[in-house]
């Protein structure tokens, strides 16, 4: 089937740079939240991120109003009916993402496969939640979505290899460099990842160096682009929270417990960037 028209669910930070770079590929989107303020804000950011460049002459006016003419928003989720495609990017809890799943399975067209952007939670899991487990698969994009060049391709036990080919061309046809997983907790990014910032957390926790210095030390020691407490604050506490505790249940291993301070910023609504608090104030 050519996919021409493309589904996001959720228009958060990813979502909304997974409908950019799908929209700049040239296909129709359809945008997705649940209501038309979340939706506004994100077409908003992404005629920033289009200003941004035209700034620095990276892009054009012309671009600009191509990508955003091909998005369309949306706060109803039957609007998946006449998608080719759909990635899913709603918060990182299994609750949400398994109604989801079962709302886009009763909605979408037998063939229409499921991509979920989930930074963690299993593959196989999401896709019981269908009666097209081989259609369901993960597109995981990393964040800024627009600027970011890997998308890992999770496959789930039951993930057939025609969905798997057809999400690969798909990821390289965003202009992006697809790398393959096999359906285990935190997949690989996130396995190797996560731990890493966590630990960075721990090293706030106790006291062994100030955030700047935590950060400074990866930034200039291990010619890191950021520094782990930044990039957690970038990435969003919340997430960070769910893809440990992820990692904790899926290999109830310790070492994968998740810092007491990065649980009491979330409780606090301490969730980064977006929440203008985390490790760092903006
Ligand atoms: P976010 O909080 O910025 O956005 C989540 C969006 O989901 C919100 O706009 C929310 O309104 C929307 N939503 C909630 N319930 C919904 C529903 N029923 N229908 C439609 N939309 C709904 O989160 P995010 O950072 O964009 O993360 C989204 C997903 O991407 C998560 O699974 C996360 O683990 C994954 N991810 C995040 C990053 C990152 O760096 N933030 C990177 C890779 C993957």
């Amino acid at each position: 089937m050519e996919i021409k028209k493309f589904g996001v669910v959720g228009a958060g930070q990813m979502g909304n740079g997974i409908a950019q770079v799908a929209a700049m590929s040239g296909l129709d989107v359809v945008m997705n939240d649940i209501s038309e303020q979340i939706t506004q804000r994100a077409l908003s950011n992404i005629a920033k991120f289009f200003d941004r460049g035209i700034e620095k002459g990276k892009l054009t006016q012309e671009q600009k109003k191509a990508a955003l003419g091909h998005i369309k928003a949306s706060t109803d989720i039957k609007d998946m009916a006449n998608v080719d495609f759909v990635v899913e990017a709603v918060y990182e809890q299994e609750p949400l993402k398994f109604k989801i799943f079962q709302d886009l399975d009763r909605i979408c067209r037998p063939g229409v496969i499921l991509g979920t952007n989930t930074s963690s939670i299993p593959i196989g899991r999401i896709a019981a939640q269908t009666r097209r487990p081989d259609k369901v698969i993960g597109m995981h994009f990393m964040n800024p979505v627009p600027l970011m060049k890997l998308v890992e391709v999770i496959r789930g036990i039951a993930t057939s290899e025609e969905t798997f080919q057809i999400t690969w061309q798909l990821s390289e046809k965003f202009g992006k460099t697809p790398a393959e997983a096999n359906d285990f907790p935190g997949f690989i990014a996130n396995r190797i990842l996560m731990p890493m910032i966590n630990e960075a957390i721990f090293a706030l926790y106790h006291s062994v160096g100030s955030r700047e210095a935590i950060d400074t030390v990866m930034r200039l020691g291990m010619n890191h682009p950021m520094g782990p407490l930044e990039l957690a604050d970038l990435i969003g506490l919340d997430t960070c929270l769910a893809i440990m505790e992820t990692l904790y249940d899926g290999f109830k291993d310790s070492k994968y417990r998740p810092c007491p301070l990065l649980r009491k910023y979330v409780e606090a609504g301490w969730l980064g960037r977006k929440t203008k608090r985390g490790f760092y104030e903006y």
